[in-house]
C-alpha cells in the first residue's frame, strides 16, 4: 500500500505540475520517456543461442531487466441529460463541458483511463439535435472535456447505442476519430468488429472488448445488415453467451493482448448490488482469461471483488462503477435520502445516482512476460448539480468531486454540504467495501 501511495502522490504531483497543458499529454508518442519503463519488453533473449555471447560480448543479466509497472483507472458512466447541455452551452452549436470535470482532473492519472461513454457523440454532426433524455445525443465537446480531465479511451458499446440509429453510431465514431479519442464498443463495419483493440500501454499489450446486454429494444433503428456488427451483444440472465465470450478472450490473446479488459453494460438499475447470474458471468469469464470485468449500467456503485484462479493468479471483478459525469436525479432511496434531507434541509437533488468511483489498479509485467495484478484501490466521487446559481454556490450544472478521506474539496465550505459529502463517501464505502480506499493522509506524511 505504501508503495501505491506514494505512486499515486507522484501522479498526483505530476499530473498539477502538468496541468497547464494536460490535453497536450494524451498521445502517448508525445509523452516523456521514462527510464524507468522504457526497458525492452520482449523477454530475454537467450544468450546461450547467440554465438556472440562467446567471443565476449557483455551478458544482460536478467537482474538488470526491470519489471515494467503501468497504472489503469476505471470511471463509470458519462451522458448529459438537457440541465447540463443547456449550462454548457456557449453559442448556437458550441458547449463547454471541462468546467464539470476541473475537481476531478487532477486525480485522473493513470497510463491508461477509461469511463463509459453512455450514449451517443454528435449523433447527427454539426451537435444539431442535442437531447438529454429519452433519446440521448450529448454534443462533440463533451470528448473535449473527457481528455482534458486525462482519460485516454472510452467504452461505447452501451444500451442507448441505438438512439439516434445506425446514423448515430457512425457520427458517434466519426467523433471520436475527429478528436483522436480512442474507444470501444461501436463499429461502422465488420472489419472494425473484427478489429480487436490491442493498447501498448508502455510496453504492456492491453486488451479491450465491450458489451452491452440491451439496446433497449431499438434494434429496428439499425438495417439487420449493420446489427450484427455495431454493437457486441450478450444475454446476462443466462450463460449462454460465456462460451463465446470465452472465446473472444482467447482471440485477443492470440492477437497479441497480455492482459484482457472486458467492459461489459449489464445489470439491474439503481440496485446496490449483483444479481447471482451476474456474480456466475463474472467468476467464469474471469476463470476463461479475463484479467478485468469493467461493470455498469445500474447507475448506482456495486461491490468489487477479486477472483483467485487456481493456479494463484486473479482477476478484478467491478460490478458497477456507478455514475461518473451526470445529471440523473430520478431515482430516490429512503435510507439515504432521508440522512442527507434531515441533515440539510431537504435538498431535492440527491440520490445514489450522483455516486460514483475511481477505480486504479496496478499492473506489472516482469522481464519473463508474466502479468500480474497488484495493487486496486477505490476513490469515491460525488457528482454534484445546482442549476439554480444559488442552491449550493459552488457548483453551476454539474460537477465531479472527489470524495478524499471522506470529504468534499476544501473550497466547499458550508456545512450542510460538507454533510452531504460525507454521507456520500459513507454509502459508497459500505457498498465497496472500506479495504478498497486509499488513505490519503498517508499522502500527507
Ligand atoms: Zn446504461
Amino acid at each position: 500500500m505504501k508503495q501505491l501511495t506514494q505512486l499515486l502522490v507522484a501522479l498526483t504531483l505530476v499530473a498539477l505540475l502538468l496541468s497547464c497543458n494536460h490535453s497536450q499529454d494524451q498521445n502517448p508518442e508525445d509523452s516523456v520517456p521514462n527510464t524507468a519503463i522504457a526497458i525492452p519488453t520482449d523477454p530475454s533473449p537467450d544468450l546461450t543461442e547467440n554465438p556472440e555471447a562467446e567471443v565476449g560480448e557483455p551478458i544482460v543479466e536478467p537482474a538488470e531487466m526491470a519489471d515494467i509497472s503501468i497504472t489503469i483507472q476505471f470511471a463509470g458512466d458519462v451522458f448529459m441529460h438537457q440541465g447540463p447541455i443547456d449550462v454548457a452551452r456557449t453559442g448556437e452549436d458550441t458547449f463547454d463541458f471541462k468546467p464539470f470535470l476541473t475537481h476531478i482532473r487532477p486525480f485522473i492519472t493513470a497510463d491508461l483511463a477509461i469511463a463509459n461513454m453512455e450514449v451517443p457523440v454528435d449523433a447527427r454532426g454539426g451537435n444539431v439535435d442535442v437531447a438529454g433524455w429519452p433519446h440521448f445525443n450529448t454534443p462533440f465537446e463533451i470528448l473535449k472535456a473527457l481528455q482534458y480531465a486525462g482519460f485516454n479511451h472510452m467504452i461505447t458499446a452501451n444500451n442507448h447505442a441505438f438512439d439516434f440509429g445506425f446514423e448515430g453510431i457512425v457520427n458517434t465514431v466519426n467523433s471520436f476519430a475527429r478528436q483522436e479519442f480512442a474507444h470501444t464498443g461501436m463499429n461502422t463495419s465488420l472489419a472494425d468488429f473484427n478489429t480487436p483493440t490491442i493498447l501498448d500501454i508502455n510496453g504492456i499489450q492491453v486488451g479491450i472488448v465491450a458489451y452491452t446486454d440491451s439496446v433497449n429494444g431499438l434494434e429496428a433503428l439499425v438495417p439487420e445488415a449493420s446489427r450484427v456488427y455495431a454493437v457486441r451483444r450478450f444475454n446476462s440472465q443466462t450463460l449462454a453467451d460465456v462460451e463465446h465470450m470465452a472465446q473472444n478472450i482467447a482471440d485477443l490473446r492470440e492477437a497479441g493482448a497480455e492482459l484482457v479488459i472486458l467492459a461489459l453494460h449489464w445489470g439491474e438499475e439503481y440496485q446496490n448490488a449483483p444479481t447471482q447470474m451476474q456474480r456466475l458471468i463474472a467468476a467464469e469469464l474471469s476463470e476463461a482469461g479475463a484479467d478485468v470485468i469493467m461493470g455498469k449500467h445500474s447507475h448506482t456503485v456495486h461491490p468489487i471483488e477479486w477472483h483467485y484462479r487456481e493456479d494463484g493468479s486473479r482477476a478484478l471483478i467491478i460490478y458497477s462503477l456507478g455514475n461518473f459525469l451526470a445529471d440523473q436525479t430520478r431515482l430516490t432511496d429512503a435510507s439515504v435520502a432521508s440522512q442527507i434531507n434531515d441533515s440539510w434541509g431537504g435538498h431535492p437533488f440527491i440520490g445514489r445516482t450522483q455516486f460514483g468511483m475511481l477505480v486504479n489498479l496496478e499492473i506489472t509485467k516482469t522481464a519473463d512476460g508474466q502479468i500480474s495484478l497488484g495493487e486496486a484501490s477505490v476513490l469515491p466521487t460525488l457528482c454534484m448539480r445546482d442549476f439554480s446559481g444559488e442552491t449550493l454556490g459552488v457548483v453551476d450544472g454539474v460537477s465531479v468531486m472527489p470524495l478524499v478521506n471522506g470529504e468534499l474539496p476544501e473550497f466547499v465550505t458550508d456545512a450542510s454540504l460538507r454533510q452531504w459529502g460525507q454521507v456520500a463517501s459513507e454509502h459508497i464505502v459500505e457498498i465497496v467495501g472500506a479495504e478498497w480506499l486509499v488513505d490519503f493522509s498517508e499522502m500527507m506524511e
